[in-house]
């Protein structure tokens, strides 16, 4: 048997974070047993669907790397692969269910049915719909659905217990009794989710259904229908939810803004994005896949995140490259609990991978930022290139996404943005400004202007003046960088050039000397 696996995105917004663990799951398991992973649109629903939402999803998996044997824009044989595009199928399927007696045309109105709620509502017990089409004979059914274009529900069958091995949750079982006559099909001839999902399935041949574990109360009725249709079942695995770090509550768009902090907003300030932007686009939310593409994560990296979390190699393995996670990857290691999304165990892992990537990408990945950034111009000329090389070298492990050169990278393409206390505590410092003069007689003739001679003249300069070395290297750190930590002070010394250096020490001793007149 081959494997057949779905994910089934809904287009309705950006590809969120939990959503994509849940398709990796699936594309993990499809490359590891050598079958077919399958992109399904769930795009009936006419008014919470976006069309321009398609793109974003394709464009996510694509980056990640996560593609697709079967679906939008590659087709295959069991096409459409949008749902929308499938309606006479579910009407065929609909028409046998009525024909055999499994599902009814929904003769209670909108008023009687809300009255049943209520009634339910005021006796505190489960609201469980059962329609008087229910004792319709398949003709007379079929009959009046067709006459009167009635909605159509499902007849579940009285007192029995459905019981479900699900390869994550288990065993799990429902009774019957407790579940309402579901519709399936609107008046209008449209699906619902619950039977739609069941006809593709069956369809296109689906072996695994693995999906998030908010679908388990579906899946009963899921389980019915696929009975009724006279196919065989699926396998069922459902993933668990992943949490917000440290608490209970499910990744949500809006509690995810709180990982934007004001490095990254600065960030994405610098990139051009207005306040107003950073706060209210999905692309820009934590919450889904784009913001992690738009500040230059390795999509290898988040693609070992997510898929580390809640699926383990062993008791220790964090880094697993793909190959490694696609020969072992299994369901029955995925864990059963909700898994906890940690940012900062994300930027770490992403660090990891940046760290392994060969300095030409690395070149190659931060020019769009540094470009949007405005900090060099285009095109890159061989020489802009070896400074970009250069630069992208001393900030080594600290750029773990290619948007940090932004943060440690920055001032070596524009004058510092000086932190005024800083400026003041090192460089205002009594004594410091004269120092500081007599400095830059010695690095107008340091030869040559390298990391190695720099240290050495600044070492022996302050034995001479009978001055604590540090005291000299935060101010130079300071008046070169704008900032009190970064790369190695003679590293950027070098990268600067002796101009520019002694520039920056006239402009940081100019303004210190203007503040404090
Ligand atoms: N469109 C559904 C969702 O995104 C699909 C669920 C399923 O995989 O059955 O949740």
């Amino acid at each position: 048997m081959t494997v057949r696996t779905r994910f089934a995105p809904s287009p309705t917004g950006y590809l969120h974070i939990g959503g994509v663990r849940t398709a990796l799951f699936n594309w993990l398991f499809t490359r590891r047993h050598g079958g077919q992973f399958i992109l399904r649109i769930d795009d009936t629903d006419i008014g919470r669907n976006r069309p321009e939402a398609l793109q974003p999803i394709l464009d996510g998996f694509r980056w990640l790397g996560i593609l697709w044997d079967e679906g939008p824009e590659v087709g295959g044989p069991y096409a459409p692969y949008f749902q929308s595009q499938r309606l006479d199928l579910y009407r065929q399927a609909a028409r046998q269910l009525v024909a055999s007696g499994y599902a009814y045309p929904c003769l209670a109105t909108k008023e009687e049915l809300e009255a049943e709620r209520r009634a339910a509502e005021l006796a505190k017990r489960p609201y469980i719909h059962r329609g008087k089409g229910r004792d319709l004979s398949p003709g007379e059914a079929l009959q009046l659905w067709q006459e009167k274009q009635l909605p159509l529900r499902f007849k579940i069958p009285v007192g029995r217990k459905i019981v479900l091995q699900d390869i994550i949750r288990k065993h799990v079982e429902w009774e019957t009794d407790l579940l309402g006559d579901p519709v399936i099909l609107r008046s209008d001839g449209t699906p619902l989710y619950n039977f739609a999902t069941v006809v593709d399935d069956i369809a296109m041949r689906i072996t695994h259904v693995i999906r998030a574990a908010e679908h388990l109360s579906n899946t009963p009725i899921q389980m019915l229908i696929f009975e009724a249709l006279g196919a065989s079942l699926p396998a069922f695995a459902h993933v668990p939810v992943v949490n917000e770090p440290g608490s209970k509550k499910k990744l949500s768009k809006r509690d995810m803004k709180k990982f934007v902090t004001p490095e990254v907003r600065a960030k994405l300030r610098a990139l051009g994005y207005s306040d107003a932007e950073i706060d209210s686009r999905d692309d820009l939310n934590p919450a889904t896949v784009a913001y992690y593409q738009e500040l230059g994560y390795l999509p290898q990296a988040l693609v070992n995140y997510l898929g580390r979390l809640g699926w383990s190699l062993d008791d220790h393995s964090e880094i697993i490259p793909l190959e490694q996670m696609i020969r072992h990857f299994s369901l029955e290691r995925v864990n059963d609990a909700p898994a906890s999304f940690d940012p900062d165990k994300l930027y770490w892992m992403a660090g990891e991978y940046m760290r392994q990537l060969p300095i030409e990408e690395k070149v190659n990945g931060v020019i769009p930022y540094l470009v949007r950034a405005g900090l060099v111009p285009e095109p890159i000329t061989a020489f802009l290139r070896d400074r970009i090389r250069q630069v992208v070298e001393v900030c080594g492990d600290r750029l773990k996404l290619f948007s940090d050169i932004l943060t440690y990278g920055a001032f070596f393409f524009r004058d510092p943005h000086y932190d005024e206390a800083a400026l003041q505590k090192r460089v205002g410092k009594a004594g410091i400004p004269e120092v500081l003069q007599r400095f830059m007689e010695e690095l107008g003739r340091v030869e040559p202007f390298t990391p190695a001679t720099l240290e050495e003249t600044l070492r022996q300069f302050c034995e001479r003046e009978n001055l604590k070395a540090g005291d000299l290297i935060h101010a130079l750190r300071v008046i070169t960088t704008g900032v009190t930590v970064g790369p190695g002070l003679f590293d950027v010394l070098a990268i600067l050039g002796r101009q520019e250096t002694l520039r920056r020490i006239e402009l940081a001793l100019r303004r210190v000397q203007g503040v404090a007149q």
